[in-house]
């Protein structure tokens, strides 16, 4: 019996969702960027929070409110400061919060760009021709999953649904046309290379 090689990807998106606004300043729908910057409010013992978005073509604003008339008491001191001090991972959390922003504008455009880190779990293993990935992901994407697996593993996407047709690739939780939908965390993937003449190039490319 073969081991099987076990390897862990963190899927960052690189590019924040962008609402899609009816630019003021421009008059027409305009594409708004992150600006990664708070703008916090203190209206005596209210505190209103917004991120800052800016149209892509003339930098008119528009603020999307994370936090509307909260009670000072009621907001945890360090949250107040990361707030203040525009801490990164907290303006990345709201930021490519695609859901939480959908509900707000109705409109966005999404990007499938992200960079993979690719981790060994356990002992690299002998010879084997079984890959297990599991994914993590920092943030939705709309990237498919037969797109990221092509461009990570080297393998085209025809191949990849060949592989899927006769059960050589399967999906955990398994579900139907998974290689077309949007990677998403929590997802697994075996991929059983026996047999295939490139399966060692594919188990490099799968942690390397
Ligand atoms: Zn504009």
């Amino acid at each position: 019996m073969s081991s099987t090689l076990s390897v862990r990807w963190t899927i960052a998106p690189a590019i924040a969702p962008r609402p899609l606004i009816n630019c003021n300043r421009c008059g027409g729908v305009k594409p708004y960027r992150c600006g990664e910057k708070f703008r916090v409010n203190a209206n005596g013992k209210r505190i209103d929070v917004w991120l800052i978005y800016r149209c892509v073509d003339c930098d008119n604003s528009w603020n999307r409110t994370i936090l509307e008339r909260c009670n000072r008491h009621d907001i945890e001191p360090a949250l107040l400061a990361a707030l203040e001090s525009n801490d990164p991972a907290f303006v990345r959390r709201h930021a490519f919060d695609t859901v939480a922003l959908r509900s707000r504008i109705g409109r966005i455009e999404e990007f499938p760009d992200v960079t993979v880190r690719k981790e060994l779990m356990g002992s690299e293993p002998g010879r084997t021709a079984a890959l297990a990935l599991e994914f993590q992901l920092e943030g939705t994407t709309p990237l498919r999953l037969d797109r990221l697996l092509a461009g990570e593993l080297g393998l085209s996407r025809s191949r990849l649904q060949a592989l899927e047709d006769r059960r050589r690739l399967t999906t955990q939780p398994d579900g139907a046309k998974a290689l077309r939908k949007p990677v998403r965390d929590g997802l697994a993937i075996r991929l059983d290379l026996a047999g295939e003449a490139d399966c060692n190039a594919v188990l490099l490319a799968a942690y390397r």
